[in-house]
């Protein structure tokens, strides 16, 4: 017996001890190339299969699958750190979560962890999966870290635990590479190809930074929530023909919630690793240009205590050289500069160039994370410190407990949640700011570690004035410049100014309030009012199980209960009780029963034919809106140039939706040029009167934002965009939250109050002589949140016209009503347009 348990853990030790001296193959052994030769990538299942290999190499590396991306592939992080820090992971990981809430530890105990602690760097590669050059370096950078017994790859294993994501967006990866590899050869090769690079959301997957609406944000928010690195590396690309690589610093503005501390850390690591490039002889590295840390939505780490660092470099066709000449490059970029001392001579521009420079600033990070250990933590633990111990106003937001839109209150807490904000619900009445509130109100007390956040996503945002010269434009900031989740999601937040006292208690679960079902006997039917996004999933589910629901198109007053225009009714049939009461156990529906026929008007919501066009320039847009449709279960189709241009559309649809495209990228799409012949060409002329003539018969057409072009220029509508001509100068609204003012009799308006908030991102503002407008702007102070110039262009004009056309209408959203899947509370615009585009107005 003694013997073979000896045996057995003999042959253990050897199976070990050869799995540990198992030579892992370099990568271009694996892939049978050198990473970065030209033409030549490694797809998603190579790069997987390859860590893989790497998974426990010298005691080295721990591969984990966080979960499944959206397209069901795995999404793996590689820790990598000496064997001797693998083995006491939960140790680094636990004093990681100490430093992050000075709460919990004493000064003294901070100090021993700082001494002892590790640097946490997480590196994030190619999110954006065109900018592919990241994942395939990342091969190469796990090999050396794996298996060198550099001098310097040894003090970065000791001092460091790398958290190592070789793709952030796995199935875009796959996506690329096959369209690139399929292309290679033609005229076509290193081109675009005709679909988002992420099944919904394409290039925006670097946009939900605080929304957190798609499966990798939220793959990668465990990771990092878990280990709260304090160094973030997000590699990416930029245009072939400017600098050869961005690094931070950043331009101004830096939003001023994030911590100076490490405002100043983004510049020191910015240059170090412009310093170690320039040392190499890499020239083309720039600094201090282009790109802002304005918003939270790229930045999720400037709210968690660490830096992000944002590097670009310039791209090549995917993995095909390009040539580009010294005079090619732009005038400022040929000579030296503080921002750029050593400008690049021009010449040819390979892969393997993107990947030398993403390694070596790579290098930089970690080495730099490794020799200032003990800085990055001490003032990881010192930003913290400042987070929980603030004095100053504001103190808390309240969120009031009763408000009709519950369902948005607790879908914001949850967000609020992911991103580690602590709630409080009060166990008793209170005092804030001279105002009652009563028990149950929820409080988000902004001396927390991610006070900060909280703060910036409930705060209206003033974005600073900065301009170009004395009296010039407003500076171009590099993306929109509202965040304020609380107007996007439709609920009620109050700021408190000075500090007051209640007992309260943390929440440890959010869990939205669930619906019921009140009984009547013998009802006619149930109704329920709407109020959120939720009541809308139910109406979604009653109509495709075959029920007849309606609109009440007045207001109706059931056992002296007034319910507005918009309520919703389900008349009774066999089986309905249960199915409401089935629906109210994951919706915050309340059905009531009511005994008679309602003696009103009302609109009957029939399952409809919705089609969605789906243009091969690849709009994120219609992505967004895709997935908006899916989330809140709408049955679509996607529409093709080729459908809209065969015509016969009211055959197949009652509604068509025309994403946030302008009309010359519907009517011509992309060039043959650019892209191979069966996906050039856009709708044409053609399509546009194929278009008109489905309305003509009756189907309802939904322009989003600035698709309302094509209607108004090609349909001849009576509307004018009063902003289209104006230039920046005149009026600039740069992604701002506005006022509007509703007339929620309308039912493109139902569910709704008289006034909302909308955001406005290159939107259209209308001047209609004919349609009815349903939202209009207020005739002073539109702006609730970021920035406007000219807004006395938006007085009084109109944000939503419902156009009728032949036998159909046109409604014309001219704002983005499902913005990046953030703007929650005008979800229902787009929803309650699909349902009233072929609704008749009728009795019960
Ligand atoms: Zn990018």
């Amino acid at each position: 017996m003694k013997t073979t348990k000896a045996l057995r853990l003999g042959l253990a030790v050897i199976f070990l001890v050869s799995s540990l001296l198992a030579k892992v193959p370099q990568p271009e052994e694996f892939l049978g190339f050198k990473v970065g030769a030209d033409r030549k990538l490694a797809d998603m299942h190579q790069i997987i299969e390859y860590y893989r290999l790497l998974d426990g190499t010298k005691g080295r590396v721990k591969v984990e699958e966080v979960g499944l991306t959206t397209m069901g592939n795995p999404f793996l992080v590689a820790v990598i750190s000496s064997p001797e820090n693998q083995k006491n992971l939960e140790k680094y990981q636990h004093y990681q979560q100490l430093l992050a809430d000075p709460r919990r530890i004493t000064d003294k105990e901070a100090a021993k962890i700082i001494k002892e602690g590790k640097t946490v760097v997480m590196i994030n590669c190619s999110i954006h999966a065109s900018e592919i050059g990241a994942s395939q370096m990342s091969m190469k950078l796990a090999y050396e870290l794996a298996t060198s017994e550099d001098r310097k790859i040894r003090e970065i294993l000791n001092n460091v635990i790398l958290l190592l994501v070789p793709m952030h967006n796995p199935d875009g990866i796959q996506m690329v590479v096959d369209w690139y590899k399929k292309n290679l050869g033609t005229k076509y090769e290193g081109g675009r190809m005709p679909w988002l690079y992420n099944k919904y959301v394409g290039h925006d997957n670097n946009r939900d930074w605080y929304m957190l609406t798609q499966v990798e944000s939220r793959l990668t928010i465990k990771v990092h929530n878990a280990w709260h690195p304090q160094i973030v590396l997000d590699m990416h690309q930029m245009g072939s023909r400017g600098p050869r690589m961005f690094v931070p610093p950043y331009v101004d503005p830096f939003e001023s919630n994030i911590d100076h501390i490490l405002e100043q850390e983004v510049a020191m690591m910015g240059t170090f690793i412009a310093a170690e490039l320039t040392a190499e002889g890499k020239a083309g590295v720039i600094h201090s240009t282009i790109f802002d840390a304005w918003t939270p939505a790229r930045a999720y780490h400037h709210y968690h205590g660490g830096i992000r660092i944002l590097t670009e470099v310039a791209s090549v066709k995917i993995a095909t050289p390009i040539e580009v000449k010294f005079e090619e490059l732009p005038e400022a970029l040929r000579k030296s500069s503080v921002k750029m001392p050593l400008p690049w001579k021009g010449g040819k521009w390979r892969l393997k160039d993107i990947i030398d420079y993403d390694y070596t600033a790579a290098m930089a990070v970690l080495t730099n994370a490794a020799r200032l250990r003990e800085c990055w933590l001490q003032n990881f633990y010192r930003i913290h410190q400042k987070a929980v111990s603030r004095k100053k106003p504001p103190y808390a937001f309240l969120i009031p407990s009763e408000q009709d839109n519950i369902v948005g209150v607790f879908k914001m807490m949850k967000v609020l949640r992911l991103g580690g904000v602590e709630i409080q619900r009060a166990e008793e009445p209170f005092m804030a700011d001279g105002c009652q509130y009563p028990a149950g109100t929820f409080i988000i007390y902004l001396a927390q570690p991610y006070g900060g956040y909280a703060k910036v996503l409930l705060e209206r945002q003033r974005y600073p004035e900065i301009r170009e010269y004395p009296g010039g434009p407003l500076k171009r900031p590099y993306d929109v410049v509202a965040h304020n989740i609380a107007l996007l999601m439709g609920v009620k937040v109050r700021k408190i100014e000075r500090p007051f006292k209640v007992d309260s208690e943390l929440l440890t679960k959010i869990e939205k309030p669930l619906g019921r079902v009140e009984e009547v006997n013998h009802p006619f039917g149930y109704l329920w009012r709407y109020d959120s996004n939720d009541d809308m999933v139910a109406l979604n589910r009653l109509v495709k199980k075959g029920y007849r629901v309606f609109w009440a198109a007045e207001e109706l007053e059931i056992a002296g209960q007034q319910y507005p225009a918009g309520t919703m009714i389900v008349v009774n049939k066999e089986g309905l009780k249960d199915e409401l009461k089935s629906l109210s156990h994951n919706l915050a529906v309340v059905f009531k029963g009511i005994k008679t026929r309602p003696p009103i008007k009302a609109y009957q919501l029939k399952p409809l034919r919705l089609g969605l066009y789906r243009s091969w320039t690849a709009s994120m847009d219609e992505g967004w809106t895709r997935w908006v449709l899916e989330q809140y279960e709408f049955p679509y189709q996607s529409v093709f140039d080729k459908d809209i241009r065969k015509g016969n559309l009211r055959a197949d649809f009652d509604v068509l939706i025309l994403p946030d495209m302008s009309q010359k990228s519907i009517i011509e799409g992309i060039s043959e040029k650019e892209i191979p012949p069966q996906y050039a060409g856009g709708i044409g002329q053609v399509g546009v009167e194929n278009l008109k003539q489905f309305v003509q018969d009756g189907g309802a057409l939904i322009t989003l934002n600035g698709a309302a072009e094509l209607t108004l220029k090609q349909f001849y509508l009576s509307i004018e965009n009063r902003v289209e001509k104006l230039d920046r100068k005149n009026f600039y609204i740069p992604g701002s939250i506005l006022k509007v003012l509703i007339n929620n009799n309308h039912p493109i308006a139902y569910g709704y109050g008289r006034e909302g908030a909308v955001m406005f991102r290159r939107s259209p503002v209308f001047s209609p002589k004919e349609g009815q407008s349903v939202i209009r702007y207020p005739l002073h102070n539109p702006l609730l949140s970021g920035w406007v110039s000219g807004e006395e262009y938006l007085h009084d004009k109109s944000a939503l016209v419902d156009v009728p056309y032949g036998q159909g209408r046109i409604i014309l959203i001219g704002f983005p009503a499902q913005y990046r899947g953030q703007a929650q509370a005008t979800f229902r615009f787009l929803f309650n347009s699909i349902y009233y585009g072929v609704a008749k107005l009728g009795k019960f």
